[in-house]
């Protein structure tokens, strides 16, 4: 890479460069092919130059790119009903990102509150290791330091408890509170699933107060649980969701669903968007869904998390001074490292394959959708030889 560089230096990026993607494989420029088990974070759903995808994206661009929410746009009417249709929500609003997403669910869940003329309430509670984008409302949200630092006040009305912490929300309810925002899994806190019970708590917290249940679903969601959406698994519904990352496999889209009680403030002028639901976002994320509620699909990611997901327990087993444990759910899954993750990011990374580092020492492996068996245990051999490779360090260490 240059010296100097005319970007931002806002990323410590992998002196990598990708040419072309085929499924779960990325080519790089000087040919080599790697595993990618990164999927852009969660985004490449149905992995690289997907050709429903492909063809769904051409096809728009020859017709229409964009035309503003001046105008009825059919895409998003259809992919809004194919969503609350499949989901506990009513109303849908498009954006181009998560963060987006989790703006425009915070402004529901405030407005919600205002409109029911509770105006005092627009405190919102999140939680510990919490992740919900960039801006300087999810950095506040989010709540971690070395994202708030030198940016100003942080944003008010934001309030934070430990992670499956049930008393500590309930000391944090006040006369001003409006919501509880939390990420069904933290990604990037460190693929920590919250409790099954912890989120039916939460749902008879807000029953109780009157208070909006918000659901960051932007890693989590569309099918990465094996599950449409992961709240699935919980027996309990949000009033709001955030998604994003999936949704658009590749392209910028992401999504705010609601109820049509929790959304009843959301009325003309409310809220905007240039870009969100233009027509080329709506025919990915259309093409999208036409894979992912097909037939067999979600049974599909679930068998190859079931493959997965055993193959790395029983790597766990056979190097215990590498992997402290795996969690997560479907394609969603964490390494908990011995070694710093860094170093087994960097060992696994030398066997040509691609995951993404989180916070308590945990890498993530959020393989595309698409991931067959034989592809997954292709991961478990990469890993495993990264895995010998560091014991055979640590043993020489030590010796
Ligand atoms: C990535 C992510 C976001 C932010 O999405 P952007 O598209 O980067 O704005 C928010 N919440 C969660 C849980 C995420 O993983």
């Amino acid at each position: 890479m240059a010296e100097t560089t005319p970007l931002y230096e806002t990323y410590m990026r992998a002196p990598l460069r990708f040419e072309r993607g085929e499924g779960v494989w990325l080519v790089a420029e000087d040919g080599s092919r790697y595993l990618d088990f990164a999927a852009g974070v969660a985004v490449n759903s149905l992995g690289h130059a997907h050709p429903h995808l492909v063809a769904a994206l051409k096809d728009q661009a020859e017709k229409v790119w964009h035309l503003s929410n001046l105008y009825e746009i059919p895409g998003q009417e259809k992919l809004a009903k194919r969503l609350t249709d499949n989901t506990f929500a009513d109303k849908v609003f498009f954006t181009n990102s998560g963060a987006e997403a989790l703006e425009c669910a915070i402004k529901t869940a405030r407005r919600y509150q205002f409109a029911k003329g509770r105006t005092e309430r627009f405190h919102v509670i999140t939680f510990e290791g919490a992740f919900h984008g960039r801006t300087l409302a999810t950095i506040a949200a989010g709540g971690q330091a070395k994202y708030l630092e030198g940016f100003g006040p942080k944003a008010p009305g934001f309030v934070q408890v430990p992670f499956g912490d049930l008393d500590a929300v309930k000391d944090a309810i006040t006369e001003e509170t409006a919501a509880i925002l939390i990420e069904p899994i933290q990604g990037e806190g460190g693929i920590r699933p919250a409790p099954k019970a912890f989120l039916q708590a939460l749902r008879d917290l807000c029953d109780e107060y009157g208070l909006m249940l918000i659901f960051d679903e932007v890693q989590c969601g569309v099918g990465r649980t094996g599950k449409l959406f992961a709240y699935e698994w919980s027996g309990i519904a949000p009033d709001i969701l955030a998604a994003a990352k999936g949704i658009g496999g590749g392209f910028p889209l992401g999504a705010c669903l609601a109820t049509e009680e929790a959304a009843s403030g959301m009325v003309a002028g409310t809220h905007g968007s240039t870009y969100g639901g233009n027509p080329l976002a709506m025919a990915v994320g259309n093409a999208v869904l036409d894979v992912v509620l097909g037939d067999g699909f979600l049974e599909h990611v679930r068998d190859v998390s079931l493959v997965f997901r055993q193959g790395l327990a029983s790597l766990a087993d056979r190097f215990p001074d590498v992997i402290e444990e795996i969690r997560g759910e479907g394609l969603m899954l964490g390494i908990k490292a011995v070694v710093p993750s860094a170093d087994l990011l960097k060992a696994i990374r030398a066997e040509k394959m691609l995951a993404v580092p989180a916070g308590e020492n945990v890498i993530r492996l959020l393989p595309p959708l698409i991931t067959t068996a034989e592809e997954a245990r292709e991961g478990l051999a990469r890993i495993e030889r990264a895995s010998e490779t560091l014991t055979a360090v640590k043993q020489r260490a030590t010796a």
